[in-house]
């Protein structure tokens, strides 16, 4: 039986199985299954409370959908959402090109509330005896028998196995010699601002994705409801596609106000809080482990880059990275286990989608050849697309554009 948090403190000193490094889905989700096996295992997280303040569209595709679009992966269970945690169920997605034609195809959602989500993975986690060490901020200090985490090095506690699940970027990826780094390319990041809108009219079980190259640059506006009158409204944009005198609060005041869709939508809403971070869209790092170390979700790059969705591939990375933890101590099998595994199971989608990101790349400047592109190419070809998958007969034309 794991012993809980508190007394294993006391009782075996300040060592662990296994540290992870960041409270969000993929650090939940690993402590989560390492609790459940046994492991002695402590979480950092610096926000003061899980899953708050949201920094998230919240969109979340039901099991279902998630069968179809990774179909490789064998623990589907993950990515269950209790029912509690979920705002809104949306069963379609509607894509509006640059000129408002619109392009809807159905897709099943849930709207979650990512603090109701994440404080429960990490209630489970703790039931299992999972220390979570909330309001901590803590750096990762190498050794070779894994390594100390902690606030400094004075307070820092030892683990043998460390999990980089510190959102992008990672500091702990960074620190364990993974090239975090090198990642930054200018395409390969994507801004993200967002309000939360009251008072809307908005279609409940509709979200809406909007390319528009005026006021989402690189990127893509959304509309997602939440129920009651509410949504998360907001827009991506890649820094190579941004007027120098553009300034990205003012870009999702243009979307707002100024897309001809959009603003008809959204009149009369209220803008009741304002986020932003940046998000990896670019694929999985080019090395997502080393001897005691391994990154998953926005850490080691784990985003869908067509769609900017990294709530569920944390999940599955957060997962399978505790699965080579403990394989690792129960059959001293090398942690590349993990990096096997995450591309057995979702390698390929995430190449997918990475092509046809750098496809879409070249036209989403040009709001006519894009209008164009996305007219000739209809609504289930650019349902494939967003959803990660190579649309049929368009491989070579697809590679030869990215
Ligand atoms: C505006 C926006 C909208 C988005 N919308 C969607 C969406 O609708 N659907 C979707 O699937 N994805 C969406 N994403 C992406 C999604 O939020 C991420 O991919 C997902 O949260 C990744 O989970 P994670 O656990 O890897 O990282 P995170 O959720 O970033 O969690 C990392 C955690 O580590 C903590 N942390 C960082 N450094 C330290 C440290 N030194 N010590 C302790 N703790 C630390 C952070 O506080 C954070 O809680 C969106 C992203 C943004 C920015």
């Amino acid at each position: 039986m794991p012993i809980s948090g508190a007394a294993a403190t006391t009782l075996n000193g300040s060592k662990y199985d296994v540290i992870v490094v960041g409270g969000g889905p993929g650090g939940l989700s690993a402590a989560l299954h390492l609790s459940q096996k046994g492991l002695k295992v402590k979480v950092f997280e610096k926000k003061k409370i899980l899953g708050t303040p949201v920094r998230c569209g919240e969109y979340f595709p039901v099991k279902a959908e998630m069968e179809r679009l990774v179909p490789r992966v064998k623990n589907l269970d993950v990515i269950d959402a209790p029912p509690e945690s979920v705002d809104n169920t949306c069963r379609s997605i509607r894509l509006i090109s640059p000129r408002g034609h619109e392009f809807e195809f159905s897709f099943g959602a849930y709207i979650l509330d990512r603090h109701i989500f994440e404080s429960h993975l990490g209630d489970i986690a703790r039931s299992h005896g999972a220390d979570i060490d909330i309001g901590v901020q803590a750096h990762y200090f190498p050794d070779d028998q894994g390594g100390w985490v902690g606030p400094t090095r004075e307070k820092a506690v030892h683990g043998d196995v460390i999990i980089a699940a510190d959102g992008y970027p990672s500091e702990t990826a960074e620190r364990a010699g993974l090239p975090e780094r090198a990642y930054a390319g200018p395409y390969a990041v994507a801004t993200n601002i967002e309000y939360l809108m009251t008072d809307l009219n908005v279609e409940q079980d509709v979200a809406e994705m909007y390319m528009d190259p005026r006021y989402s640059p690189g990127g893509y506006g959304w509309i997602i409801p939440k129920g009651q009158g509410r949504a998360n409204v907001g827009i991506g944009i890649r820094e190579p596609y941004v007027r120098r005198d553009w300034q990205i609060r003012d870009l999702l005041t243009g979307f707002i106000e100024k897309n001809t869709v959009a603003s008809k939508r959204l009149v009369g809403g209220n803008k009741a809080s304002m986020i932003g971070d940046s998000l990896p869209v670019d694929g999985p790092l080019s090395r997502t482990y080393s001897d005691r170390v391994m990154a998953v979700g926005d850490a080691a790059g784990m985003v869908m880059p067509t769609n900017g969705g990294g709530i569920q591939t944390a999940l599955i990375t957060g997962d399978l990275a505790a699965e080579a933890a403990v394989n690792y101590f129960e059959h001293q099998t090398p942690l590349s286990s993990y990096e096997a595994s995450w591309k057995e199971q979702i390698g390929l989608e995430m190449e997918n989608s990475k092509l046809m990101r750098q496809a879409s790349d070249k036209v989403m400047a040009h709001g006519f050849l894009f209008d164009l592109m996305l007219r000739m190419m209809g609504t289930k070809k650019i349902a494939d697309v967003i959803m990660c998958q190579i649309p049929g007969g368009m491989g070579t034309f697809m590679r030869l554009l990215a």
